[in-house]
């Protein structure tokens, strides 16, 4: 397979191209120049529900594939994505404005999705019990569920989309995706490989639009489970929205995620590891380290002054410049957004340590914002409680790491939370008391690997379902059990029972 050429943005329904029907439609914006460079058509309920009524045929025929062809199509769509991580790579910097080797790095995350799902075989096999009594085998099997969908954010244009559906499309569902308005190029890219690595047409579909189309898609009666990465605000919406149509759920939201800095750790390397996660991709990851919180007055003195120096040489740019940290916030609005939070957490009493807010940047047009990192900030203020999706990080010192714990677990939000400490004891302790679902001892972001699972607790995700881990075999197949008895056909012996049987 060549290069591959995606011209407009379209749907990707039943294994074609579709150009939208509706008059309904929204721009997508190459972030690092403010340039629009496409509209993107937003499905109507009639063309969720015409291409529900295609894949679910699909899903039927792809759920009775064997396991075993099935695995065969994500070893050639494996080989695909390593094929073309170049060009996806610069389609992703394009459309979402981050830079081409992070785009690398979240193509590489995604692969990792592939190989999970690769091993699907071993997580569906069910369970068999031999003559559970009066000759009865019992056994169990995990069933697809049959059509599902995954509604994906803006910030990870493949990794997520990748995460939430291989492993769905490999246990034998059919998938609908929404991609995130803001970047429908790379769920189309994905959809060619799909057609090369021979998926059958209507097991995987992408339908584009904003919250209208949403609503159609989770609420459609054969839309069996839904998969949702997003804000909180609206990961709330779907999962109750959803849950109300008897769908089975993942809802996951955003996160504030803190670092512990104890007086005993490696400053430098603390600091390092630090601007890393906290201003990579622009601050826009939801595992993105957004708060720093030195414990004990000497420790906050020297980090802000090291992380002052180093937060001040930071550079945003162009998502094909070589030299630059980050790139382009995804649109004005989020920029917008970002500079009224700066405002208000300034009036609130915030100081400003280091000033992003009129970007070094020569495109004035681009949706940048410089580094920018602020102190002062107490657990009161909007900045500490709320999520802010770009490259402007808090410090809030605390005085023992007894009441860092304590700040943290009354946070709403409880994606992640790392400590930096050379202390076994007080890594232990806080890892066992800490409440957020994914922890780290001297690991900035500490995301699990595919074969462990994904996932926030309290605001970050809402219901049980999984969407990346081992645990998603489970989350899009349901289990059927099975007891089963052959006659021995020279038996004339017949009796009924109306005991319960024991
Ligand atoms: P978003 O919530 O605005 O949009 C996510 C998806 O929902 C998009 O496809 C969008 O079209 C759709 N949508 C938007 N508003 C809707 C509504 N009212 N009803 C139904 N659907 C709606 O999120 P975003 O700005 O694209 O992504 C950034 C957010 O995602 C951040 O909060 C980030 O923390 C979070 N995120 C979370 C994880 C995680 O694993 N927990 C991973 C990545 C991103």
């Amino acid at each position: 397979m060549g290069i591959v050429t995606l011209d407009e943005v379209t749907h990707y329904i039943n294994g074609q191209q579709v150009k939208g029907e509706n008059d309904k439609f929204g721009y997508v914006y190459n972030p690092s120049t403010g340039q629009r460079i496409a509209t993107v058509p937003y499905a109507s309920i009639k063309e969720v529900d015409e291409t529900v009524q295609l894949a679910k045929k699909a899903a039927k025929r792809w759920g009775a594939t064997s396991v075993g062809t099935r695995i065969q199509i994500l070893f050639k769509f494996r080989e695909l994505l390593v094929e073309h991580t170049e060009q996806l790579a610069k389609l992703i910097g394009k459309e979402n404005g981050k830079t081409i080797s992070d785009a690398k790095g979240e193509i590489g995350r995604g692969i990792e999705s592939v190989d999970l799902a690769i091993g699907a075989p071993h997580l569906i096999k069910g369970e068999h019990s031999v003559n559970v009594g009066g000759d009865i085998n019992a056994y169990s099997m995990k069933q697809p569920l049959g059509l599902v969908t995954c509604i994906s954010p803006f910030n990870f244009p493949v990794m997520i989309p990748l995460a939430m559906s291989v492993m769905a499309v490999a246990v034998g569902n059919a998938m609908i995706l929404k991609p995130s308005e803001k970047v429908p190029y790379s769920a189309l890219f994905l959809s060619k490989l799909w057609e090369e690595a021979g998926l059958p047409d209507g097991v995987w579909n992408v339908v584009n639009g904003n919250k209208d189309t949403v609503n159609a898609i989770v609420t459609h009666k054969d839309v069996k489970a839904v998969s949702f990465v997003g804000s909180t605000k609206v990961a709330e919406v779907i999962y109750e929205t959803a849950t109300r149509h008897h769908k089975r759920v993942a809802a996951f939201g955003g996160g504030k995620n803190h670092m512990v800095i104890m007086p005993d750790a490696d400053i430098d390397k603390v600091v390092d590891s630090f601007v890393g996660a906290a201003y990579g991709s622009a601050g826009q990851r939801c595992m993105a380290i957004s708060v720093a919180m030195p414990v004990g007055k000497k420790t906050t003195e020297l980090f802000t002054k090291k992380l002052r120096t180093k937060v001040e040489a930071l550079k945003a740019g162009s998502y094909d410049d070589k030299d630059a940290d980050f790139g382009a916030l995804i649109s004005n609005d989020a920029k917008q957004e970002i500079l009224r939070a700066i405002d208000e957490a300034v009036n609130e009493g915030a100081n400003i340590v280091v000033d992003g807010r009129n970007p070094k940047v020569e495109n004035k047009e681009g949706f940048y914002l410089d580094a920018t990192l602020l102190d002062h900030v107490t657990p009161d203020m909007n900045i500490y409680k709320e999520e802010v999706f770009g490259p402007v990080r808090v410090i809030v010192p605390v005085e023992t790491l007894e009441k860092a714990i304590e700040l943290i677990n009354d946070h709403q939000l409880g994606n992640g939370a790392t400590i930096f400490t050379n202390n076994g004891r007080s890594a232990r302790i806080f890892t066992q008391e800490i409440e957020v679902g994914m922890t780290g001892v001297n690991v900035p972001i500490p995301i699990p690997v595919g074969y462990h699972n994904f996932g926030g607790w309290k605001d970050s995700r809402f219901g049980e379902g999984q969407m990346f881990g081992p645990d998603t075999a489970r989350f899009f197949t349901k289990m059927k059990t099975v007891s089963e008895r052959w006659f021995d056909w020279e038996d004339t012996t017949n009796e009924t029972n109306f005991d319960f049987p024991s």
